[in-house]
C-alpha cells in the first residue's frame, strides 16, 4: 500500500484556517498551501499535534492559513525556532517554511547547520528566486543574468546550490517538488515529514509578479531520479550538474536512529538532567 492510499481521518480543508492568504493571484505559493494540507490529512495527526513554523517573506505567511499551530518568526531563524520548539516537544510534528531569500540569505548560517545536526525536521522552501514581499531584489538562488530594474545587469553572481549544499552539511533527505504538480508535491511533502532526520524539500514556486517568466516552469521541469542516491558523493556530484528543474527525491541518507553516532539523540530533559547542579 503506498501512502497516498492509506486510510484517510481528516481531509485537507480540516487544516485551512479561515484566513483568506493575501498573496498575489497565481502566486505558487497557493500551491504549496494546498499540497501541504493535503499532506496532513494524508498523515492523519490532529491539527493541535503539528506546528508550523517561518520566518519572514511572502511564503512565510503561510503558518497562518493552516489550523495548526503556527508561529510566524524573525527573518532567517524559522529553523533556529522550529529546533527549539522539536527539543522542547518532541511529540509535535514541527514543519519549517520559508522562502529562499529569508532561508538562504540571512538565514544561510542555520540553514548549514540545521542539515549539520540533522535535526529532525522537514524545512519546506519556496523557491522563486526572487524576494518578492520587499518587491523584486534578486536573492541567493536568483539566476546571474536575471535583468530588473534593481539589478539591470543582472547580478553576474554564481546562484546558491541549496540542495548540494543540505547534502554535503549532513542533511540526510534532500527533494524537489512543484508547486505545478499537486499530487507529487504532497507525496514528497508526506515523504519529508515522516523522514526522521533533516529533511530539505526544495519547491518551485512560482512568483508571477516579479518573475512572470517563471509560468513556463511547468514547460521546464522533468523527472529528478528514478531512485534516490544514497552516497552523499554521488548525490553532491549530481546535483553541482543538476539543472535546477528536475523533480523528485535526490538524495536519501540514514535516518535518524539508524546511525545514532551520527546523529545523539538528545532531549531537553536529558539536557536539563545533565545540568543539573
Ligand atoms: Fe507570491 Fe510573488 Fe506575490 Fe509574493 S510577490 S505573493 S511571491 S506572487
Amino acid at each position: 500500500m503506498n501512502d497516498l492510499a492509506a486510510p484517510i481521518r481528516f481531509e485537507a480543508k480540516d487544516f485551512k484556517s479561515d484566513v483568506k492568504p493575501i498573496w498575489c493571484p497565481g502566486c505558487g505559493d497557493f500551491g504549496v498551501l494546498a499540497a501541504l494540507t493535503r499532506a496532513l490529512a494524508q498523515l492523519g495527526r490532529p491539527a493541535e499535534q503539528v506546528a508550523v513554523v517561518s520566518g519572514i517573506g511572502c511564503s512565510s505567511r503561510l503558518p497562518a492559513y493552516t489550523t495548526a499551530y503556527g508561529f510566524h518568526g524573525v527573518h532567517g531563524r524559522a529553523l533556529p525556532i522550529a529546533t527549539g520548539l522539536k527539543l522542547a516537544r518532541p511529540e509535535l510534528e514541527v514543519i519549517a517554511v520559508g522562502g529562499d531569500g529569508d532561508g538562504y540569505s540571512i538565514g544561510g548560517n542555520h540553514f548549514l547547520h540545521a542539515c549539520r545536526r540533522n535535526v529532525d525536521i522537514p524545512y519546506i522552501v519556496m523557491d522563486n528566486r526572487v524576494y518578492g514581499m520587499t518587491k523584486g531584489q534578486p536573492s541567493p538562488t536568483t539566476e546571474p543574468d536575471w535583468e530588473s530594474e534593481l539589478s539591470p545587469e543582472g547580478t553576474g553572481l554564481r546562484p546558491f546550490n541549496p540542495m548540494a549544499l543540505a547534502v554535503a552539511a549532513g542533511a540526510t533527505f534532500v527533494a524537489r517538488g512543484f508547486t505545478g504538480d499537486p499530487n507529487g508535491l504532497a507525496k514528497l511533502m508526506v515523504d519529508a515529514i515522516r523522514w526522521r532526520g533533516f529533511a530539505l524539500l526544495e519547491v518551485l514556486s512560482p512568483c508571477p509578479t516579479f518573475r512572470p517568466e517563471q509560468k513556463e516552469w511547468k514547460e521546464t521541469v522533468h523527472p529528478g531520479p528514478a531512485v534516490p542516491i544514497e552516497d552523499p558523493a554521488r548525490a553532491a556530484a549530481a546535483l553541482l550538474e543538476d539543472d535546477g528543474f528536475g523533480v523528485g527525491v535526490f538524495f536519501r541518507g540514514p535516518q535518524r536512529g539508524d546511525k545514532p553516532h551520527l546523529c545523539a539523540a538528545t532531549t531537553l530533559a536529558e539536557i536539563e538532567r545533565e545540568f543539573t547542579l
